[in-house]
């Protein structure tokens, strides 16, 4: 049927748009952000109280006291470009999900912003000269924020703020020298082919970095293999040495197995232990333990938990590269790096940076095979 006098097409034209205007308001997360893509990073987990403060339906909330007891979820935006959460300022907005009785705040923000607030904490305090290994360290936390959009999309956020993820802590943690790190790589991506990578960084390699399957069970991708760093000897990590008396050290390993599914039986006795070693990483492959009825076959990825860190319930071993031997009554301990040593090794970044090496020849070492690309 046709009305006269009115042009169909700008009648479909005018449902479209409304249409558009609609659905983008019922998905507020889509299509708003600097660069297209908006980031949601849970900033409280399953607290009962918090203090948020933001616009919410034109008026202004100071510290508002939010409890399970409401209506949820609750979106907060921006004033000044600025929300909180218990006097810690975020750019972007907020949300409160109530997920199993207990408030989830998530902060949602542009990605360029949240790196902002993730490269500082990362990278550690870095000077002028050191830029490039920030701006190495923007292009990793890019990529691996990228890599992981969605993987908690059931909780309703896609990246923990802490070392679950990357650590994130807003405003506050802003550097002027970082804050120039992430606008200097603006967009910028590793890949492999058409995937971006996974962008595993550490701390300490202690010489050389670990492959992925050193760390955690499965196939090294090609781009996380060991490689040798002559860069991280500044490091307060790069040796280290723990002496426990050989009783101490056999109860310590007992009462760690049950983190790794292993339970001893009723009268069995720790007797001794052999290692393995990647021939590629050097770390420790296998570990064999021997008691009065069995062998257990403990492996690589599993090593860190093992060993634990004594004092601290739960605590990992420094790094699993690392050198046990028993002299007398003692079992020492001889170890290089801190973390699980896969990918960028962040003191070595550093030091390649104090070398004169920019952010791409530093991507480039530590993730061979790789291209960095801009991405939208
Ligand atoms: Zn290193």
């Amino acid at each position: 049927m046709f009305l006269p006098g009115v042009d169909m097409n700008r009648i479909f034209l005018l449902i479209g748009l409304v249409t558009v205007i609609v659905l983008l308001d019922c998905m507020p997360y889509v299509g708003k952000g600097r660069g297209g893509r908006l980031v949601r990073v849970a900033v409280e987990c399953g607290v009962d109280e918090v203090h948020i403060s933001g616009v919410l339906k034109n008026k202004y909330y100071a510290n508002h006291r939010v409890t399970p007891a409401g209506t949820f979820p609750i979106r907060l935006g921006p004033k000044d470009g600025k929300v909180s959460v218990n006097n810690r300022e975020y750019r972007g907005s907020l949300e409160v999900r109530k997920i199993d009785g207990n408030l989830w705040v998530i902060n949602v923000l542009d990605f360029e912003s949240y790196l902002k607030g993730v490269v500082p904490c990362e990278i550690g305090g870095i000077s002028e000269r050191q830029l490039e290994a920030a701006k190495a360290q923007a292009v990793a936390a890019r990529t691996y924020a990228r890599a992981h959009i969605g993987q908690y999309s059931e909780l309703g956020f896609d990246l923990y703020a802490t070392v679950q993820d990357q650590v994130y802590k807003g405003i506050a943690c802003e550097r002027t020298l970082t804050n120039r790190a992430v606008e200097g790589t603006a967009g910028e991506v590793l890949f492999h082919g058409n995937q971006p990578i996974e962008a595993k960084y550490h701390s300490t390699c202690g010489g050389r970095t670990a492959d992925f399957s050193d760390a955690w069970s499965g196939a090294s991708p090609p781009y996380l293999r060991s490689v040798l760093c002559r860069y991280c000897t500044r490091s307060p990590h790069y040796e280290w040495k723990k002496v426990m008396e050989k009783g101490d050290f056999f109860a310590h390993i007992r009462n760690r197995l049950n983190r790794i599914n292993i339970v001893l039986k009723r009268g069995e006795l720790i007797h001794s232990f052999r290692i393995t070693r990647s021939r590629r990483s050097h770390r420790i492959k296998e570990l064999f333990l021997t008691t009065n009825k069995d062998e257990y076959k403990i492996p690589n990825y599993r090593i860190r938990t093992l060993f634990g860190e004594p004092g601290d319930p739960g605590g990992l071993l420094k790094s699993n590269y690392v050198y046990v031997r028993t002299k007398g009554d003692e079992v020492i301990i001889e170890g290089r790096g801190f973390g699980h040593g896969v990918g960028m090794c962040q003191f070595g970044a550093i030091e390649m940076a104090n070398q004169g090496r920019n952010y791409r020849q530093i991507l480039y070492h530590y993730y061979r095979g790789t291209r960095i690309r801009r991405v939208r």
